[in-house]
This record gives structure tokens, C-alpha cells and sequence, in this order.
């Protein structure tokens, strides 16, 4: 790349929302120029689990589920208890069966049991959640062949290792184009027509998160491709934000050993959705108190009651016989890791006894002492003060267990404020030329301060596809 360019379409990020949108531009004949930070393509893909959501699939029309784009609208707008966008939501669940309906005919190699009510998110009231067997990949074995063909084609010119630090204006409320950093640390000025910000979260940024969203800490398995950097460039031109204030923990998660803020992928986190495993153990904060039944069928309740506790940790504990006899707590973890885990891993306690194990776990031992003899009192009585049903055995027999579990984010929440047709928002009104979609919009917007499932990355390929073809003058509807 020359030290500057004049360009079309210039899309920053090669995630879940750039590549539909580059691969639908060039479907529709436009020149498009894409720069990614990273050496690969496909952002979060990688490590999401990618579960879609869209109601009125052909899929549904299939199994006899009679769903709607409506239908969805309303769950949405319900489980997020009316803080998610309507606006954006309903532009989102219009697009998603197409969104759907256009993967399953373009190969995505869907789960035989999609589409299912899930738990792991509130469930909907109808099965209306889809995903790829192999998750994220799934998603991208469909997108990549695509976008590189494109980009062989020449409709599609792809700049890796290219970072974009500034967006620049002409002057007025428009963008004229961006400074980018090249491969060999070079700074590159492109101008373009347009620019789509299709840059992600900032969920892999631990120094930037608590600063967009409440002073939040962060924990959790996100991208450290999701650095924020999209969001920062907005912000300098005066882009209006939203949805720091709409955070909401995923229930639990558990650090790697070496890592303040980083977990475990997801699919190693301890196995803490009740429909899928009814709870052998307590939860308890730092003070060793339980602060939830912890078998609630509601993991929004779950996770709101978290939202509370000291530094968003709780500790899951439980004693010997339910190590024998529960189904396991951390399924995807071999005996072998487990032990060493309990050996070495700072957020895995062993001991003979509950003082023990307070002490070596940091939870006050009077509050854990306290709190295993009433949960005990209530497993004898069959009456549990939190209302928790499930009570197979006292917490009894040493060794004693406690594992840390963390407040986890799988999303930022803020975002930039776009209007109906995905334009930035300034300060004098929708900034002209600039485009966002995807995670750029806040983790919040399409699910409010809650977690809806499949609301992240189905609207950032619907969204990515409808500028794609929107800015390629296809597709003159709304957006
Ligand atoms: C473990 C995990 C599981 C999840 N599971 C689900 C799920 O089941 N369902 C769901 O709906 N959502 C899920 N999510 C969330 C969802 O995956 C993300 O919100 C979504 O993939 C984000 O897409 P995006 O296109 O906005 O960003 P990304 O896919 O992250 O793409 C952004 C791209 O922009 C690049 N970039 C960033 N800044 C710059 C810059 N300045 N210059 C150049 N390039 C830049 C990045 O390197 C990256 O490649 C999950 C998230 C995680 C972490």
C-alpha cells in the first residue's frame, strides 16, 4: 500500500460483521478495501460460540415452529426488561431469518438439535437458537472461502497487520478518511467514500473496560483482538456512546493461573446452568455468605444477585461425597488437570476442613462455616432459605472444595450510537460517510442489560450484509 490511497469502501476490522459486509459489497460490485489489525481474519469468530437466533427461519417452517420476526421482538424486548434499543432490535430480528435462512443455503453446517430453547442465556419462549457444530467456525468456514475469493478476484483488497488510529474529517460532519498503521510500523492516510467501523468490542482491553463501563472490572475469554480502537477513533470526533452504564455479569468463569483478567475458554467453565446440571454445591462471596438460590432457573436472577457481591467472585464449594457422586462440576477438565489444578491453580482450594478451606480460598471462614450449617439445616429439613430446590446431600465430608468463579464479560456493553441506518452519531447529528456495526455498537444495544441469545453475532452479520449492500447502491430499503 502506497502512503496514501483514495478508496470506495474502506472497512476497519476483518471480524464477524467486516467480512459479510466486504463479501456483499463486492458481491454488488463495489471496490472494497479492508484493514485488520491482526495477521488473520475473523475476530471473535475464533472463540465465540456463535449461537445464532432468528425467528421465522425456514429451518422453524421445517419443525412446525410457527415463530416471527415479531415474536422474537417481543422475547427480546422482555428478557431484556425493555433496556435493549427497539429500534436497532427490530431491524435486527427483521434481517435474522434471511441472515439464517442464507448460511443454512450457503453450507453452515448446523447442530442437528438447532434450533432449541438454551438456557446457558434467559431462554426464549420458543426454540429459536441455532449454531454451527463447530461453533464460531462454523460460521467462518462459511465466510472465508467467500471473502477470499473476493479478494481474489480483486473486488476485495485486504491490508493485514494494518491498525487504523484516526478517522479523519474533511472539516465539516464528515469523514473523509483514516490514518492506519502499516506492517512495518509506517503510517498510512487513506482516503475513502465511506468508512464502516466494523472494529468489535474492547472486551479483550482490561485497562479501557472499566472506563467505558462503570468502573467494571473485566474477567473473561474475550478477544485480545477486541482492544477497543474502533470506539477510541469515534470518540475523538465527538461520536456519542451508550450502554456502560447496561453491564451485567455472565455467571461464573474461572481465571487462567497466570492471568488477573483472563478466564479459561468457555468451554472449560464450570457447568453452572441448572437445566443442564442441577447444583451439588453453595455459592458463596468473599464474606462466605450464599447470596442466591443457586439452582434459580433464572440465570438473569443468578447474574443480577452477582452483580452485587464484592468484586463481582464467588466461590463454588462442596465436599468429597459430592465429587463422587455429582455429575462433574467441570466437565471438559480431566481428573489429572483437576488434581493438579487443586495443586498449583490459584483459584482451586482443597482442605480437611472448612476453616482450612476458608483460609486458603480468601472467604471469611465464620461467614463459610455459618453458611454450609444452614445450608446443611435446610438440606435436613428439605427447606432452603434462598428456595432452592435441589438439595441432594449435606456439605459434610472432607476433603472440602472451593473453586473461584468470577463475574465473566463475553461482551462490552457500550458502543456507539448509530441511527436507523447504522451512521455514527455526533455531536451535530449523524456524521456523514461513517458506518458502524457489529460489537462497535455497544454489547447493550441489541440485548439491553441482559443477555439475549444469539443478539451479538446474528445482527453483526445481518448488519455487516445490509451495508455491505447498502453502500454497494443495492438494497435501497431501509438501510
Ligand atoms: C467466548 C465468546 C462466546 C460468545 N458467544 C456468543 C454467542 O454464542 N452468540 C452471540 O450472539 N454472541 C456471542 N459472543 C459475542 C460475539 O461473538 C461478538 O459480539 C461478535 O463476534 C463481535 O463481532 P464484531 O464483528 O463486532 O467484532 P470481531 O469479530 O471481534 O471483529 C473485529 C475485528 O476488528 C479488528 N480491529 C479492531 N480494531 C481495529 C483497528 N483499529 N484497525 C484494524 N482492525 C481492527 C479486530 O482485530 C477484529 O478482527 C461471544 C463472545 C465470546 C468472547
Amino acid at each position: 500500500m502506497g502512503t496514501t490511497e483514495q478508496v470506495d469502501l474502506l472497512i476497519i476490522g476483518a471480524g464477524t460483521a467486516g467480512l459479510p459486509a466486504a463479501i456483499e459489497a463486492a458481491r454488488h460490485g463495489l471496490k472494497v478495501t479492508v484493514l485488520e489489525q491482526a495477521d488473520q481474519t475473523g475476530g471473535t469468530l475464533w472463540r465465540s460460540w456463535a449461537q445464532l437466533s432468528a425467528g421465522g427461519t425456514e429451518l422453524q417452517r421445517a419443525r412446525g415452529i410457527d415463530d416471527s420476526p415479531a415474536q422474537h421482538f417481543a422475547d427480546v424486548m422482555r428478557i431484556s426488561k425493555g433496556t435493549a434499543d427497539p429500534t436497532l432490535v427490530r431491524l435486527a430480528v427483521e434481517h435474522a431469518p434471511h441472515t439464517v435462512d442464507w448460511l443454512v443455503s450457503a453450507g453452515f453446517d448446523m447442530d442437528p438439535d438447532a434450533p432449541a430453547i438454551l438456557y446457558f442465556h434467559e431462554p426464549y419462549s420458543l426454540p429459536r437458537t441455532y449454531w454451527g457444530r463447530r461453533a464460531g467456525r462454523s460460521v467462518l468456514e462459511v465466510l472465508l472461502p467467500r471473502f477470499e475469493r473476493a479478494c481474489e478476484d480483486g473486488a476485495v483488497t485486504l491490508h493485514l497487520n494494518t491498525t487504523m488510529t484516526a478517522l479523519r474529517t474533511d472539516g465539516a460532519n464528515r469523514v473523509a478518511g483514516v490514518t492506519a498503521t502499516g506492517p512495518g510500523g509506517e503510517v498510512i492516510e487513506i482516503d475513502a467514500a465511506s468508512v464502516v467501523l466494523t472494529t468489535g468490542g474492547y472486551s479483550g482491553n482490561a485497562r479501557l473496560f472499566p472506563e467505558l463501563t462503570g468502573g467494571a472490572p473485566l474477567v473473561g475469554p474475550g478477544a485480545p483482538t477486541s482492544t477497543g480502537t474502533g470506539l477510541l477513533a469515534a470518540l475523538e470526533l465527538g461520536a456519542k456512546t451508550r450502554g456502560g452504564d447496561l453491564f451485567l455479569p455472565t455467571y461464573g468463569g474461572v481465571l487462567l493461573p497466570d492471568s488477573p483478567t483472563r478466564t479459561v475458554p468457555l468451554d472449560d467453565y464450570p457447568q453452572l446452568t441448572p437445566q443442564a446440571r442441577p447444583p451439588w454445591e453453595i455459592h458463596v462471596n468473599a464474606r462466605g455468605e450464599r447470596f442466591v438460590a443457586e439452582d434459580s432457573a433464572s440465570v438473569d436472577v443468578r447474574e443480577t444477585a452477582l452483580l452485587d457481591q464484592p468484586d463481582l467472585r464467588f466461590w463454588v464449594v462442596y465436599d468429597e461425597a459430592a465429587r463422587r457422586k455429582a455429575p462433574p462440576l467441570l466437565p471438559s477438565w480431566t481428573e489429572a488437570e483437576l488434581d493438579d489444578a487443586f495443586a498449583t491453580h490459584p483459584s482451586f482450594s482443597r482442605a480437611d476442613t472448612l476453616a482450612e478451606l476458608a483460609e486458603l480460598a480468601g472467604v471469611d471462614p465464620e461467614g463459610l462455616r455459618t453458611s454450609v450449617e444452614e445450608y446443611n439445616a435446610g438440606v435436613a429439613a428439605g427447606n432452603d432459605r434462598f428456595g432452592r430446590a435441589h438439595l441432594p446431600l449435606p456439605i459434610e465430608q472432607p476433603p472440602f472444595h472451593a473453586v473461584r468463579n468470577h463475574g465473566s464479560t463475553l461482551k462490552s456493553p457500550a458502543g456507539l450510537v448509530v441511527d436507523e441506518n447504522l451512521r455514527v452519531v455526533g455531536p451535530a447529528g449523524p456524521i456523514e460517510n461513517l458506518y458502524a456495526a457489529g460489537e462497535a455498537l455497544g454489547g447493550s444495544t441489541l440485548s439491553g442489560k441482559s443477555f439475549v441469545s444469539g443478539m451479538s453475532v446474528t445482527p453483526a452479520l445481518s448488519f455487516g450484509r445490509l451495508l455491505g449492500r447498502r453502500l454497494a447502491g443495492a438494497d435501497q430499503g431501509s438501510v
